[in-house]
């Protein structure tokens, strides 16, 4: 192997392995200095996870630097917008308990003067500091028609078709970023006498060689776990959900879509509802400890039949998977990402943005020869250790406040990591800000943090007055926003209308 690393091979072919595919032979079409041959390989009779349909605002940039059009990205995948997260019951369980995990930052010039204008203000907080309830509560759309690709009014990611998402990277990373897509399954590894990935010998006999491995087999771990020796740390200590189960509800075509996930919390877990064009997805996530698979079926059940009325009966898929994370996730020349790093439950959907993140950092840095990749192992090891403890902790909040009864709910507030509670003992004194999360590119940054604590019933600091009153802004912005937006369905109806006219075929000569 030359020290060059010239040839990139990707084991997997679900959103990480597709997604790193056309991230870096997008940037290597960009970057004529240094020209990267892409290969993945992908098992046709393993199947993708096949879940995975809310997605953070980071997904715009991602696209838009991979070279996807959103139009096409939003016919293909039968996606919608996102404008963030409504959680039902989490605080008490009572009818009126629920509050809002919006994308867009709150108003206000700090996060003091959004927090002091909300205690003056009383209501939610979310409602106090931003437009983006109002706009959500009229299932709007946060961009209006005219706007370029990828701009909003307000910040959003999408909600999609998991299986939709994957075909269409896999056209466009072979049809127009000239990446070699090999179907076979992976036998066996050669190793190098450094202990390096030689190649990955195929099942039909054939040896794919490479200078960088990127591990997207998912859960399987094969190269990162299996060959390289990579240790695993668990989480279910702290998070403690295992188990989900994953169904598609048919929706009449001109229901309302909504553009929140909505999180309906429940004895032993909650329920995740993403509305897209044509269906919902819904599904129960719990832990195997307070629930079993039939009273989570109930559950499901119960929910589906109240949220979507007149739906058929659900038949979900079960889907298993352990809280934890790799303790390496960079060893040689081999990098983990996607599921094969780690998973925690779904909630927030912090997974796809790992992977966005993840490649972010191999791009930033990419190494240019073998000698440097030691380097960028540690530091993304630091780095992404880093992201995976800011996730826990994130989730944890969710828990941790909650004055719901039961088993389930009495455990994680027996649970509390070190680190969160001292973030919560510092926050009786002052506001989260860029200070507790001082990276430029947090996952959860400080607003988040801010959403969940108030909206779990946090109490907000004594704070002076502020000369100027937010509030009054976010009034007259969701007023503006109110007459300018379309709705989602109206918005998508139109995309999708004009797309399926432009792909029509002509008519017969006459
Ligand atoms: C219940 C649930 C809900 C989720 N919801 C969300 C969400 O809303 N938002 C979010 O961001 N994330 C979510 N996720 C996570 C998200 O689904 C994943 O992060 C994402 O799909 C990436 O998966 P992957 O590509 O790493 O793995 P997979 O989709 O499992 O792909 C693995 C690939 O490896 C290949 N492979 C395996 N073994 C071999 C072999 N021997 N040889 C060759 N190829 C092989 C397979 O063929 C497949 O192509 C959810 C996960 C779960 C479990």
């Amino acid at each position: 192997m030359s020290g060059k690393v010239d040839h990139i091979v990707i084991a997997g072919g679900g959103t990480a392995g597709w997604l790193a595919a056309c991230t870096i032979a997008a940037r290597s079409k960009r970057d004529v200095a240094h020209p990267l041959r892409v290969t993945i390989v992908e098992a046709p009779d393993i199947p993708t996870i096949g879940v995975g349909e809310g997605t953070w605002p980071t997904m715009r940039g991602t696209l838009a630097a991979i070279g996807i059009d959103e139009a096409e990205f939003f016919v293909a995948t039968d996606a919608s917008f996102k404008q963030g997260s409504r959680f039902d019951g989490w605080r008490n369980g009572g009818d009126d308990d629920s509050f809002l995990h919006p994308f867009t930052a709150p108003v206000g010039d700090t996060p003091r003067a959004a927090v002091s204008a909300w205690s003056a203000k009383g209501g939610t907080f979310a409602d106090a500091v931003s437009p983006q309830g109002s706009v959500c509560a009229a299932d709007l759309a946060p961009r209006q028609k005219a706007m370029p690709g990828y701009a909003g009014a307000l910040n959003y990611g999408y909600h999609l078709d998991a299986g939709k998402l994957v075909d269409l990277l896999k056209r466009h990373a072979t049809q127009k970023l000239g990446v070699t897509h090999v179907p076979a399954r992976i036998d066996r590894v050669e190793r190098a006498d450094n202990g390096d990935i030689a190649a990955l010998l195929l099942d039909g006999g054939d040896r794919l060689s490479g200078d960088l491995f990127i591990d997207c087999t998912g859960m399987r771990a094969l190269l990162i776990r299996g060959e390289m020796g990579a240790g695993r740390i668990d989480r279910s200590d702290v998070l403690f959900n295992d188990r989900a189960l994953a169904a598609q509800v048919p929706t009449a075509p001109d229901s309302a879509i909504a553009s929140l996930t909505i999180g309906t919390a429940h004895d032993a877990g909650w329920i995740w509802d993403i509305a897209l064009p044509i269906r919902r997805g819904i599904g129960c996530v719990y832990s195997s400890r307070f629930s079993s698979d039939d009273e989570a079926l109930a559950t499901l059940c119960a929910y589906v039949a109240r949220a979507v009325p007149g739906a058929p009966a659900p038949d979900p898929r079960l889907l298993r998977f352990e809280s934890g994370h790799l303790d390496r996730f960079w060893i040689g020349n081999c990098l983990a990402i996607g599921l094969s790093a780690g998973f925690v439950e779904p909630l927030e959907a912090s997974a796809i943005v790992m992977i966005e993140l993840s490649l972010r950092a191999l791009m930033d840095g990419f190494p240019t020869n073998r000698a440097e990749m030691d380097i960028h192992a540690r530091r993304f090891d630091r780095l992404f250790r880093y992201r995976w403890d800011r996730i826990v902790d994130f989730l944890k909040l969710h828990y941790v406040l909650s004055d719901r009864n039961g088993a389930y709910w009495d455990e994680h507030r027996a649970t509390v990591p070190e680190s969160l509670a001292e973030l919560l003992a510092l926050w009786q004194g002052q506001v989260p800000g860029n200070a507790d999360f001082p990276m430029m590119d947090e996952i959860f940054p400080a607003a988040s943090w801010q959403y969940v604590l108030y909206g779990m019933g946090g109490k907000a600091p004594q704070l002076p007055a502020m000369n100027t009153d937010p509030t009054e802004q976010v009034e007259q912005r969701a007023r503006q926003l109110a007459a300018a937006l379309p709705t989602n369905r109206t918005y998508l109806d139109t995309l999708r209308a004009k797309s399926a006219q432009a792909t029509k075929p002509a008519g017969c000569p006459a």
